[in-house]
């Protein structure tokens, strides 16, 4: 047979819609699909080897057209078709609050709660004292204010929100005074030029990169000044030669000239990490403290709850900012409240708290915890008994993540893993392509996997994804 004549054997080969449906009837795997993802699924993997014998594949046999191998295709093309896009992963980079990667895991009573209210019918905007429509804003304003001490507080969809939301309020068409030493970048997507700009603020910037004085803020103030802004440089420290203005400093200047002052605090925390070993971030409790009038950060960073921004300060500006039109734009869901009010109720024992909340959990977990879990894992892997697996125990440094404590080194313990004959990229590749993929590190041709951000019950499907690698090379 010439090349012609077999490309032309294979074609006629290729099955019809009907043939494959027919074979997928009594596959249990397929009760319960769509008809039409079915179909779909099925005509695409027609196409795709039809392409690919016009293409003249050198490895394409009559072998790989035959009815069972033909539904195995189908069925993985299916099963990509439906599964979720959204999906749970093994987080073994060591970095608590991941972006990418979800950023905080919620304590249990709060997904609880997100249970509850989101089968249920809730009060999210009714009144029960009065039977009359009430405010989503209002269910987590007492329990910001009790652990915050301000006086007011409201949440939005996100910190960047938050942030847009204050200076449209306050700042619209005016001057706000920020130092050069915190004209931040979050992600690529958050940078306070923009916010401003978008805003209608304008952004009136002092001082130099690493020293900002008083008289530089006292020096911009005029008429038409709306705003003294501060913003924690949440993924990044100014060291060395520096200087920069207290927030009390700020507060201050604001009341000789009548400004309002915020502070833009990121992460934001109730907690004073130097209590557990840790850097300390500025907390909440001390930006009101020191009498800002607006203080936003966000719910997911180092607060550990679900994704929102959060604005705690003096009632009369946030009285504004709940009237300002943008709020329905940016407003928070019920799903997010219900898991938001839980959080927070933690914060009013703060040694629980670093125990109830993964994200505060994870950040101080004692060395020696992680340690003994990298043992464990480490013995959990041997007994897979490859010899091609070199299993070490390594000493690498994990970070808080999430834009804060940029200086944080936390001593943690990892499992490095070497596979004769797979490289450490095939490796990772594999891993990232897994059912429950594994997201890890490659340190000098090591893949390393952090126990710090490893939950306790994720050491066995770890070992099934290394099983499923080595099987299949
Ligand atoms: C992270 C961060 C933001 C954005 O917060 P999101 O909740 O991600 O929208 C804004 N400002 C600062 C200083 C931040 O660190």
């Amino acid at each position: 047979m010439n090349e012609n004549e077999k490309q032309q054997a294979l074609l006629r080969m290729l099955p019809g819609v009907d043939h494959v449906l027919e074979l997928a009837k009594p596959d249990p795997f397929f009760e319960n699909i769509p008809k039409s993802v079915l179909v779909r699924c099925i005509r695409s993997a027609v196409e795709n080897f039809r392409k690919s014998i016009l293409d003249g594949d050198p490895d394409l046999t009559e072998g790989d057209l035959a009815d069972s191998v033909f539904l195995e295709k189908v069925k993985s093309s299916v099963h990509a078709a439906v599964r979720p896009n959204l999906r749970q992963l093994i987080n073994a980079t060591g970095v608590v609050v991941h972006t990418n990667l979800g950023r905080s895991l919620l304590p249990v009573d709060a997904i609880e709660n997100i249970l509850t209210i989101a089968s249920r019918y809730s009060n999210l905007e009714f009144d029960m004292s009065k039977g009359v429509r009430g405010s989503r804003y209002s269910i987590v304003e007492d329990i910001l204010c009790e652990v915050s001490g301000a006086e007011s507080a409201m949440v939005v969809n996100n910190n960047a929100g938050a942030v847009l939301l204050c200076l449209d309020t306050v700042a619209k068409g005016k001057k706000v005074i920020v130092s050069r030493g915190e004209l931040i970048e979050i992600g690529g997507s958050f940078r306070i030029p923009d916010v401003m700009a978008k805003s209608g603020g304008i952004l009136k910037e002092v001082g130099t990169t690493n020293r900002t004085h008083l008289r530089d803020y006292e020096n911009a103030v005029e008429n038409d000044t709306g705003l003294l802004l501060k913003v924690h440089t949440s993924n990044y420290s100014v060291v060395g030669f520096t200087a920069e203005v207290s927030l009390k400093e700020l507060v201050d200047l604001g009341k000789k000239y009548k400004v309002t002052v915020m502070e833009d605090l990121g992460s934001g925390t109730f907690i004073d990490f130097s209590r557990y070993g840790l850097i300390k971030e500025p907390t909440v409790q001390e930006s009101v403290a020191a009498g800002a009038d607006l203080i936003t950060f966000s719910g997911d960073k180092l607060l550990g709850g679900p994704q929102a921004g959060i604005i705690v300060g003096k009632q009369e500006i946030l009285d504004k900012i709940k009237t300002n039109p943008m709020t329905r734009a940016l407003r928070i869901d019920k799903l997010t409240l219900a898991a938001l009010e839980i959080t927070l109720g933690h914060y009013r024992d703060p040694d629980k708290a670093i125990d109830s909340i993964p994200t505060l959990r994870m950040l101080t977990l004692p060395f020696g915890y992680i340690e003994t879990k990298a043992k464990q894992l480490g013995s959990v892997l041997e007994n897979i008994g490859d010899s091609r697996l070199k299993i070490q125990l390594v000493n690498i440094t994990s970070a808080a993540g999430g834009g804060a404590l940029p200086l944080l080194n936390l001593p943690s313990k990892g499992v490095g893993i070497k596979i004769k004959g797979i490289s450490p990229n095939a490796m990772e590749r594999h891993l990232r392509e897994n059912a429950t993929p594994i997201i890890g590190r490659i340190e000098e041709d090591i893949f390393i996997m952090d126990l710090r951000t490893i939950q306790d019950d994720e050491l066995v499907p770890i070992k099934d994804a290394f099983e499923n690698i080595l099987n299949l090379n």
